[in-house]
């Protein structure tokens, strides 16, 4: 499901990542790397909102236009995703194996409530 280019890519930009903020154990490593994703989904959040004009005038005074909203809210998910990946693949998780294994049980539960089950 993630191509293997992105899973290499994701491999080397982890290592750029560890040689300039190194870690003393996994479990800072883990930390550090949740709270990453979660500064990424605020900021997904606020591309979301200024695309919506839903934030105080300050904010939107500078704000840009449609097109350039669109274009965030793409670079903001991307983050969130690129960010993602950091985590599982410091936690040691195989990502396609746990992204199959996700997929197949929504999969299931969705045809099991179609059949009124
Ligand atoms: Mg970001």
């Amino acid at each position: 499901m993630i191509s293997q280019e992105l899973i290499d890519w994701v491999e080397r930009q982890s290592g750029r990542l560890n040689k300039h903020f190194p870690v003393a154990t996994k479990r800072e490593g883990l930390f550090g790397r949740v709270a990453k994703l979660t500064e990424e989904v605020g900021e997904l959040a606020e591309a979301i909102l200024a695309s919506e004009r839903l934030q105080r005038q300050e904010k939107l005074d500078g704000a840009s236009s449609a097109h350039e909203a669109v274009e965030n809210i793409g670079a903001e998910c991307a983050d969130v995703i690129i960010t993602t990946l950091l985590l599982a693949q410091q936690a040691g998780v195989d990502i396609n194996q746990a992204l199959a294994h996700k997929t197949a049980r929504i999969d299931a539960r969705f045809e099991k409530s179609q059949k009124g089950e």
